[in-house]
């Protein structure tokens, strides 16, 4: 059944201005093993950390963080933010922060855990350390949370007041998680440069051009280094498609504002989260997304290089293990009535699919979302080899 929350209340308009960047967390420590060495960083900061982690987590994060702490004297607590990042749980962490007299807190998991931390932080006005677990996304470095409703449809993002304090970006650690969650990390920073490049690929301002052109190298290194480096996780070429996903991302994002940030390939994700699209995690839906965006360029706009760009990816996400269409996203047998709830969503007033350069009616995103893997009609698409650099770049 599709989530039937009310649309209108989705989508609160991200406040992110360029007269305040927040480009990148104020300390990395980064390196196989850190966390261990990492007590000193975190005591500049306090001495009562409250850590927030999810339910799979909460466990490996006392197993990990209690002999760091324990060399100091340290009152630590630790709580589970549940299945989402949600109003419900972000009043209940508060309230233990508060009841903990926590004066720093650790956000230890995935993006969602992350992103919690860095919410009931920014409301307490308190530091925040994040230590991601997986390459899956980019919460660790950006000022920037996701709250989600309890059952887990995207309902808006929060701009916050800072990147995180500090970000330990243990490689052995995130070597624990499961292979999926570094492809769809894949997934979510490859889409910077085909959200980056239509929103913001005209602009004349130095800190958008440079943001724009560091997603084209953050794609160029995804595209030439994540198939070896999924063959060999902790190698050297896996740590650099880690800080690809984990810290480049994150940086373009701080430093493009929200003019930068996402277009169509992300307000697809958003509409999917509202018809039980939870079997597939962020960046999968994401990477779904840039395809339906760039099936919308090439069918509205008979944008050719989007239709070859878009060949491109079929066949590297075919490679790594990315979503091509709704069935690999497990959504292979919804109804006409989910897909158009998730199109409405996507289609919201507020939302960033509107950041295309041509309008997008319902029944055209339809079409897109379910031939994402169709044929080009082979006129003109004769440049197979660098998507949409030629002409597009700035
Ligand atoms: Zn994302």
């Amino acid at each position: 059944m599709p989530n039937q929350f009310s649309i209108k209340t989705v989508f609160t308009e991200t406040s992110g201005s360029l007269l305040t960047l927040t480009v990148a967390p104020t300390k990395i420590i980064r390196g196989a093993g850190v966390l261990q060495t990492a007590a000193a960083e975190i005591n500049l900061l306090g001495i009562r950390p409250l850590i927030i982690a999810g339910n799979s987590t909460l466990a490996i994060s006392q197993k990990c963080l209690q002999p760091v702490l324990a060399k100091q004297n340290w009152q630590m607590a630790l709580a589970s933010y549940g299945v989402n990042c949600c109003e419900a749980s972000l009043q209940g962490l508060k309230k233990t922060a508060e009841e903990h007299q926590a004066d720093v807190i650790i956000g230890f998991g995935g993006g969602k855990a992350l992103d919690t931390a860095k919410l009931v932080a920014h409301e307490l006005r308190l530091p925040v350390v994040t230590i991601p677990t997986s390459g899956a996304t980019c919460a660790a470095t950006t000022a920037l949370s996701n709250v989600y409703s309890e059952s887990g449809a995207f309902l808006y993002d929060v701009a916050l007041s800072r990147c995180p304090d500090l970000l330990i970006l243990d490689y052995d650690l995130i070597q624990t998680a499961p292979q999926r969650t570094l492809v769809a990390g894949i997934g979510d920073a490859i889409a910077k440069w085909y959200e980056a490049s239509v929103s913001s690929g005209n602009s004349q301002q130095t800190l958008i051009i440079s943001a724009v052109q560091q997603a084209r190298v953050l794609r160029d290194i995804l595209l030439q280094k994540s198939a070896t480096a999924l063959k060999k996780p902790g190698s050297k070429v896996w740590q650099e498609v880690i800080d690809a996903t984990v810290l480049l991302a994150g940086v373009i994002g701080g430093l493009g504002g929200a003019q930068c940030r996402t277009v169509a390939a992300h307000a697809v994700h958003n509409g999917l989260t509202h018809i039980s699209g939870h079997g597939s995690i962020h960046g999968e839906k994401v990477a779904y997304g840039i395809l339906v965006q760039l099936r919308l360029e090439e069918m509205l706009q008979s944008n050719q290089l989007a239709a070859s760009a878009r060949q491109q990816l079929l066949k590297f996400y075919a490679e790594i293990g990315l979503p091509q269409n709704l069935k690999h996203l497990g959504l292979g047998n919804i109804t006409l009535g989910d897909l158009q709830t998730a199109a409405e969503i996507a289609l919201n007033p507020q939302s960033d699919i509107h950041r295309l350069p041509f309008k997008v009616v319902m029944e055209q995103l339809m079409a897109a979302m379910v031939s994402t893997t169709a044929p080009t009609d082979g006129r003109d698409v004769t440049n197979r080899v660098s998507t949409r650099g030629m002409s597009e770049e700035v």
